[in-house]
């Protein structure tokens, strides 16, 4: 299975991908993480990303398409993906068309995880991390069982991202309205647009993306 998650910054992709990618056994492909490897690492191409990121921005599109046509390439994607993330503009979704075309391969749903962009804020200043695994938390929707300590390994250090601050929320907002949202329309006339509420709890969207993915052809 191929599918694409869809949706503003903070409305809930990275949280539900890491669930149906245990669920379904499907990897994540997340173009946001990849990137802030990179900076990470100290390459090239983090050093481009950073700025335009902090300014909450869009990468250009050929930087973007070359990381996802790289990615899709390894083994581990064989048994289907979730693009979380990505595409983020028409000329990514035409690249990724091509891309699996090419591999003979179709996607199977791009799914829109609808909130509205007054609840964004308050999801994106509150978000953190665990530093050792990457494990998703909330300062209100998703704390850890034991305040300090990540439930899923018991690390105790967590990390915030440079761009989840309140000044970066409106340029991120406006760049999803402007280069995104057009992808709601060009994936509805493929028949392969579905949207679920992301305002529900978190643990009641993956039941709704549980039940989409169940109507998906086998095979
Ligand atoms: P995205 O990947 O779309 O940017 P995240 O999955 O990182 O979004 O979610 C943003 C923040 O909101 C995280 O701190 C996460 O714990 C929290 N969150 C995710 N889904 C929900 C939800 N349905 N209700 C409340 N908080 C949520
Ligand atoms: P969020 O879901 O909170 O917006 P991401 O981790 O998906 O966060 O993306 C963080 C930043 O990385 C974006 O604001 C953008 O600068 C860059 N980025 C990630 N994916 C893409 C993409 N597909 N195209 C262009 N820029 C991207
Ligand atoms: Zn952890």
């Amino acid at each position: 299975m191929r599918l694409i998650l869809l949706g503003p910054p903070g409305g809930g992709k990275g949280t539900q991908a890491k669930r149906l990618q245990d669920r379904f056994g499907l990897v994540q492909l997340s173009t946001g993480d990849m990137l802030r490897a990179a900076i990470a690492a100290g390459s090239e191409l983090g050093k481009k990303a950073k700025s335009v990121m902090d300014a909450g921005q869009l990468v250009s599109d050929d930087i973007i398409i070359g990381m996802i046509a790289e990615r899709i390439e390894q083994p581990d994607c064989k048994g289907g993906f979730i693009l979380d993330g990505f595409p983020r503009t028409i000329p990514q979704a035409e690249a990724l068309d091509r891309l699996l075309a090419d591999k003979g391969l179709n996607l199977d749903f791009a799914i829109e995880i609808r909130v509205p962009d007054e609840r964004i804020v308050e999801r994106i200043t509150g978000r953190f991390t665990c530093a050792k695994c990457g494990a998703g938390y909330h300062d209100k929707f998703q704390r850890p069982k034991t305040d300090g300590v990540c439930d899923v390994c018991g690390g105790t250090e967590f990390s915030r991202r440079a761009d989840d601050n309140a000044e970066t929320v409106t340029a991120r907002l406006n760049a999803y309205h402007a280069q995104t949202a057009p992808l709601l329309p060009y994936y509805e006339e493929k028949g392969k647009l579905r949207v679920v509420d992301g305002t529900l709890p978190i643990d009641e969207v993956t039941r709704k993306l549980e039940e989409i993915l169940q109507t998906a052809n086998v095979g």
